[in-house]
């Protein structure tokens, strides 16, 4: 009896199992994205957990190197594609050639959504960049243009070039487009639209304290924007690299290019270990919400090596040299806030676009900025 018991139970909650399985189906919805811009933004925000045991605070990061482009710039890409295409300034498949000067994300960002959007891509890039951005970059089809990092006041800088390429450029219907990251106002409403209420969605608009370095500004400025008009105790910290100018524009106001004696690699932000944030000048989009950034950090490339090997170890976390900075800054925020404050940060991209420069102990020794982290060193010997 006790097996038929068994059995006959067995039938009930397999035929009960199926009914709610069939009730369940009718409600299913479908949940299917549109191509590869339905897969960019909405990255979670997750719980650093050894920098926030490190603190007593709650330290998190937005995963933005989940963007199916690999970093928070195809927010970026997206929208300032939208905006030109609104506009009428740009048309698919009359080969409008979209123009950009960047460091590496932005171009891979717009590159991507190009070829989905059937436009071109030619990316101006300085020559001193981890390999496997340019890599990249040719495999989504971008024309690719690399130049020798000089000063913005140099025609041919990359920003300058990218410019006066796409004012210039003819090919049969088709025109040139300058995507401009760097002033063009649809990276801040990217951030102001996306990020930054998606952060506040996440953490129940319970935050402390924001915690980013800049480039263009676009993130920094678009995010804290959005916060500050909700949290009013909320505090702003730029994460600055070694070498940048932004740190001294925001403690004193005053922007310090690094002197001779630092080096002519800080001076002209040659070769920086540190890639995709720290410039020496005040772009459109830094200074929109330059007002409300409350403090500074400045993070050393030691500093900024040894976190992101500590992520690793302790976290399982590979991340790139940006995240690194913000990270380093965050655990700083957090020891000034003390224990029980949010702290949100971002995690840009990954350490798999990095792993040439950045990531690569030979190229950091031959640089002679090789910093090993020890397995008995933990977050407070080395920040
Ligand atoms: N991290 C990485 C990897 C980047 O490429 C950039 C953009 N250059 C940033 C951070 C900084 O973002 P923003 O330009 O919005 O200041």
């Amino acid at each position: 009896t006790g097996l038929c018991c068994y059995l006959l139970h067995e039938k009930a909650t397999t035929q009960a199992d199926d009914e709610t399985e069939q009730e369940s189906d009718s409600a299913l919805q479908p949940d299917i994205v549109e191509g590869v811009d339905g897969l960019i933004g909405n990255t979670p925000l997750m719980k650093i957990r050894s920098l926030s045991e490190a603190t007593g605070c709650l330290v998190l990061g937005k995963a933005e190197f989940l963007n199916p482009g690999g970093s928070s710039k195809d927010r970026v890409a997206l929208n300032m594609i939208r905006t030109a295409e609104t506009q009428h300034l740009i048309k698919p498949h009359i080969g409008s050639t979209i123009f950009e000067g960047t460091v590496g994300s932005t171009g891979i960002s717009i590159a991507m959504i190009a070829r989905a959007k059937g436009y071109k891509a030619w990316i101006v890039m300085p020559d001193d960049q981890a390999i496997e951005k340019y890599q990249l970059l040719e495999k989504l089809g971008a024309t690719v243009e690399k130049v020798r990092p000089v000063s913005i006041i140099d025609k041919k800088q990359f920003v300058n070039l990218a410019r006066e390429r796409a004012a210039t450029f003819h090919d049969g219907e088709a025109t040139g487009y300058f995507a401009d990251q760097f002033e063009n106002e649809a990276n801040f409403n990217a951030h102001y639209t996306n990020t930054g209420p998606e952060i506040y969605r996440q953490t129940a608009g319970r935050i402390d304290a924001l915690v980013l370095g800049a480039g263009t500004g676009g993130t920094l400025s678009g995010i804290t924007c959005f916060l500050k008009e909700r949290i009013k105790h909320l505090k702003v910290f730029l994460a600055d690299p070694q070498g940048s100018g932004l740190y001294n524009k925001v403690k004193y106001n005053v922007m310090y290019a690094p002197t001779e004696q630092e080096g002519t690699r800080r001076r002209h932000q040659v070769d920086t270990v540190v890639e995709g944030i720290g410039i020496n000048r005040l772009t459109k989009n830094f200074d929109r919400g330059r007002h409300l950034v409350d403090d500074a950090y400045q993070v050393t490339d030691e500093e900024a090596i040894k976190m992101s090997r500590y992520l690793v170890r302790e976290d399982g976390l590979f991340v790139g040299s940006s995240s690194s900075v913000n990270c380093v800054a965050a655990y700083r925020a957090a020891k000034k806030l003390g224990p029980g404050h949010v702290i949100v940060t971002l995690l840009n991209d990954s350490g798999q676009r990095h792993l040439t420069k950045f990531w690569s102990d030979e190229y950091l020794k031959s640089q002679n900025i090789y910093y090993e982290l020890k397995p008995e060193e933990s977050v407070q010997d080395f920040v």
